[in-house]
């Protein structure tokens, strides 16, 4: 789900749904960089209340529920990964703290200045950078976090062909100093960004996609909307391979002020 494409969209829901739940995430990133995000968060205590917004089936909620204190609350638009969110949260015996629940991140079911920190992987694309980063701050309590991996623009020129995919896809796509300009903007102190791994994008998300694809292909063989799926897939990461250099995922931690 990383792709931002819009032909993605005349996908079968369902389809898109089953072939990302197989996976432990639908977007690029890692435990280490989910870590590395949270190391730069200092205010959190057994009270503390924390979002994971677009969590998916919760493979970094997981790891962040282990490594901070406080209630984390999980969002989703998809009921499927709901539900494998909250079986995975038993099976870490981490359903007491942690709980999913189906919703939009731009419908959120908080009280203002509730919450203690927003977190949110590859997922805040959903709604656009700018829109997401200033209707979550009333969420958050005055010296709260956000911590959102968002993909961005390494350069300031790169060749048309990765532009123009961006383009269409998501065309909030910037360079990181104008992530952090909107970030500033919106009231957020600008704490730390880094560039996520390239193990984020081949080791964590696309080997695991590409077992995937093979039962996936089997298991809907001849379905045309299966196969345009996986096809779109591996052009992305075609076009990954290629243009690496020039774009990837970015986390940006912001503190409201
Ligand atoms: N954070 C997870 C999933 C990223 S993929 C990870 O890093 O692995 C993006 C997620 O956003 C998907 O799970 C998708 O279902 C969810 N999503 C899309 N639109 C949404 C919306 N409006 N509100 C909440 N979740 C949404």
């Amino acid at each position: 789900m990383s792709n931002e494409n819009n032909s993605i969209h005349e996908f079968d829901f369902s389809l898109i749904c089953e072939y990302f739940s197989s996976l432990e995430r639908q977007g690029p990133g890692s435990p280490e960089a989910t870590l590395k995000a949270r190391s730069f968060i200092d205010n959190l205590t057994n009270q503390s209340r924390i979002a994971d917004l677009g969590c998916g089936t919760g493979g970094q909620t997981m790891i962040l529920a282990r490594n901070a204190p406080g209630q984390i609350t999980g969002i989703d638009l998809f009921p499927g990964f709901i539900h494998l969110f909250n079986r995975n949260a038993e099976c870490l015996h981490l359903q007491n703290r942690v709980k999913g629940i189906i919703g939009s991140m731009d419908k959120l079911p908080f009280q203002q200045e509730e919450l203690d920190l927003i977190w949110s992987e590859g997922a805040i694309y959903n709604i656009g950078f700018e829109f997401g980063l200033n209707t979550w701050k009333q969420y958050l309590k005055s010296g709260g976090y956000l911590a959102v991996s968002e993909v961005s623009w390494f350069t300031s020129e790169r060749p048309d062909e990765i532009n123009d995919f961006w383009m269409d896809a998501y065309p909030q796509i910037d360079t990181i100093p104008n992530k952090v300009a909107l970030m500033q903007k919106a009231g957020y102190i600008p704490v730390a960004t880094f560039i996520l791994p390239e193990n984020c994008w081949t080791e964590h998300f696309y080997a695991p996609q590409a077992k995937a694809q093979e039962e996936f292909l089997k298991k809907h063989a001849g379905n045309k909307a299966a196969e345009e799926l996986v096809a779109s897939e591996r052009h992305e990461m075609q076009l990954y391979h290629t243009y690496k250099d020039y774009y990837g995922y970015v986390f940006y931690i912001g503190k409201k002020i």
